[in-house]
């Protein structure tokens, strides 16, 4: 049984794909304690109701989705794999956003949107099974930091910079920074300016 905070069919907002319809799962629990964190609502990991892969799979069954997210929260501080086995066997597409804090799951992922935090260190694995890293930008100091974690990054697909949405500063640094280090991309948090979940 998971617990979910939320959980709704809108367009991916952020990164690679963005502008895709998704199916977001949030899932309750993180303890990465970022400042800037949009989503703190999700940081308790109990007291949400819990749901079975069945339960989940039933609400994705309503819609026409088939790119599936697992997001938060840290959604990999809880057991993820009998729910990926169970999305995988209905041939979703599935994506995972995590700051790499916990351990990965055990089952294969398609798509792993790795977004490294300060906070809490994470696990070497998630370096490995990246797919696209997306780092925040919330003082100018981050764009070293996001240059030693893409330099760990070696198989990653897309490297993308993101603006805190809370600092008016940031956009234009990660524009005039991504010029100068053109294999950097942008990603903007779409689902913000869309007034969408
Ligand atoms: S890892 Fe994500 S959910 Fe957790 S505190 Fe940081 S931004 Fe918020």
């Amino acid at each position: 049984m998971y617990p979910i905070v939320e959980h709704f069919y809108t367009l991916q907002g952020e990164g690679y794909w963005a502008g895709t319809p998704a199916y977001f799962i949030r899932l309750g629990g993180c303890d990465v304690g970022c400042s800037w964190c949009d989503t703190r609502h999700s940081w308790k990991k109990e007291g949400w109701p819990t749901f079975s892969p069945t339960d989940i799979l039933g609400w994705i069954s309503q819609t026409p989705a088939t790119h599936i997210v697992l997001t938060g929260g840290e959604p990999t501080m809880h057991p993820l794999d009998p729910l990926i086995s169970e999305l995988k066997a209905r041939g979703y597409f599935l994506q995972i956003e995590t700051s790499g804090a916990y351990p990965p799951p055990d089952l294969p992922i398609d798509w792993v949107t790795f977004s490294p935090k300060r906070f809490k260190p994470p696990q070497p694995t998630w370096y490995h099974q990246a797919h696209e890293l997306k780092v925040v930008i919330h003082a100018k100091s981050d764009f070293a930091w996001a240059e030693t974690q893409r330099n760990r990054c070696k198989a990653t697909q897309a490297h993308f910079l993101q603006p805190d949405f809370y600092n008016p500063s940031a956009l234009q640094w990660i524009m005039d920074y991504i010029k100068l280090h053109p294999s950097w991309r942008l990603s903007m948090q779409l689902h913000r300016y869309l007034a969408i979940p």
